[in-house]
């Protein structure tokens, strides 16, 4: 647990509690929690944050994301979901060695810290998960993550796909061994990748291990029209009813796109409580489709915004996201669908429960310490309003000051400070030209 104390001094604090609320004032960090909210006479040694010039808002969190992929990105261009994965994607997973996820998570997640994400759902690898888990660890972002679980499927390269027992046998160690780490920081999420490459046993157990142990179960569905007809085929039921019928719903469950959805699936969304993983970036790239997001929260589904992985995106700024969030479904619903308070919200405290983050994503006395700083200098923010309109239509990855999760510092004046920023992307360079020599991309 930290013990550090630190006061973000003079900022415009937003702390996501109420709708349009914001006030000048100072917030106090105490032991990993939010101590203070507003005008602060700290006593005592602490570390200050200038905040003057800046907006103090919860750090966001994101609720689908890939850091394992880091190294693909730029990669895998002009495709399709099913011929993206076949052509790219699985061949590239299945070639990591540990110390390639290790240089690919790193990737991934410093640049997550630097773009504000202080907290995210990943949907972990194949193999060498505990690379992904130690460099949460050393950066110190707030990660949900587990191993990609596959058992079958077309097109899965020899390798990546285990047998269902040890499928299931290594999440449930993988689990054990990091699931509550680092003062609960790090957290297990039993993580099937989808049902075209996992039997409906694995689909079955993974449910109930996930069920057992208290951890998030997380998968993609009805991302990809041909992948929602290829699971009607193959069970007779839409992919989110399917899912259900196999227990991969409820309040602790994280579905992944939900675009190719009929009446009765959205209902069954609302019914359940199961979260929705909102990735309109990615879903624009590979053309899959645009969730029907305005549908979903009328109707009371749980959302929550994520980048998915950097070659589909090919970006994890939250930025990005609440951008396209705000602005995508005005196409078909008109001007102002999803407002941007909405947008912020599902940046914010929406995605930490659709996560299953408990006290984060305000900032309320108490609640967990993961707090952004954005400078209001950028050209796009001025002049200042509202500051979710601010925010997600003028917000930039460029703006991001200081970052601090559960109390530490992990970004100041811009810096990545947990790591070495230029090691991160030497690093990068020379496992993503090494890969692409042994794949024999061009
Ligand atoms: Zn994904």
């Amino acid at each position: 647990m930290a013990s550090r104390r630190l006061l973000l001094r003079g900022g415009t604090v937003v702390p996501m509690s109420e709708r349009g609320l914001c006030f000048e004032g100072d917030v106090l960090v105490e032991a990993g929690r939010i101590a203070q909210v507003g005008r602060v006479v700290a006593e005592g040694e602490y570390e200050t944050l200038d905040a003057h010039g800046a907006l103090v808002l919860p750090g966001f969190v994101q609720v689908h994301v890939h850091v394992v992929q880091s190294l693909a990105r730029h990669r895998a261009e002009r495709l399709p979901l099913l011929r993206w994965l076949q052509a790219h994607i699985w061949p590239y997973e299945a070639a990591l060695t540990a110390e390639e996820v290790a240089a690919a998570a790193r990737l991934g997640i410093a640049e997550l810290l630097c773009s504000g994400t202080t907290a995210a759902l990943d949907m972990g690898t194949t193999r060498h998960q505990d690379a992904i888990f130690q460099t949460a660890q050393e950066l110190g972002i707030r990660l949900t993550s587990g191993l990609c679980l596959m058992d079958s499927g077309e097109g899965v390269p020899q390798g990546l796909a285990t047998t269902t027992e040890d499928a299931l046998a290594s999440a449930e160690s993988s689990g054990q061994r990091w699931h509550g780490a680092c003062g609960g920081r790090l957290r297990y999420a039993v993580s099937p990748r989808f049902a075209l490459s996992c039997s409906e046993r694995l689909l079955g157990e993974s449910a109930r291990l996930a069920h057992r142990h208290g951890w998030i179960l997380q998968t993609h569905a009805s991302e990809n029209r041909e992948e929602t007809e290829a699971v009607r085929r193959a069970t007779g039921r839409g992919n989110v009813e399917f899912l259900d019928s196999v227990g991969i719903s409820g309040p602790s469950t994280v579905l992944a796109h939900c675009i190719h959805l009929d009446a009765q699936e959205v209902t069954l969304l609302a019914q359940r409580g199961t979260g929705v993983a909102h990735c309109p970036g990615a879903n624009l790239k590979l053309a899959s489709g645009i969730a029907d997001v305005p549908l979903l929260l009328a109707r009371g589904v749980r959302v929550g915004l994520g980048a998915d992985g950097p070659p589909c995106n090919n970006r994890l700024s939250i930025f990005h996201e609440m951008a396209l969030a705000g602005t995508l479904h005005n196409l078909r619903h008109g001007a102002g669908a999803v407002d941007p308070w909405t947008v912020l919200e599902m940046a914010t405290w929406r995605g930490a429960e659709v996560a299953g983050l408990a006290q984060v994503g305000r900032l309320l006395p108490g609640w967990r310490a993961d707090l952004v700083v954005l400078s209001l200098d950028a050209w796009a923010l001025q002049p200042f309003t509202d500051p979710a309109t601010v925010v997600v239509y003028g917000g930039g990855v460029e703006s991001v000051r200081h970052v601090v999760v559960d109390g530490e510092p992990v970004v100041r004046e811009g810096e990545l400070v947990t790591a070495h920023a230029s090691e991160i992307r030497r690093d990068a360079r020379a496992a993503a030209t090494a890969l692409a020599a042994r794949l024999g991309w061009e």
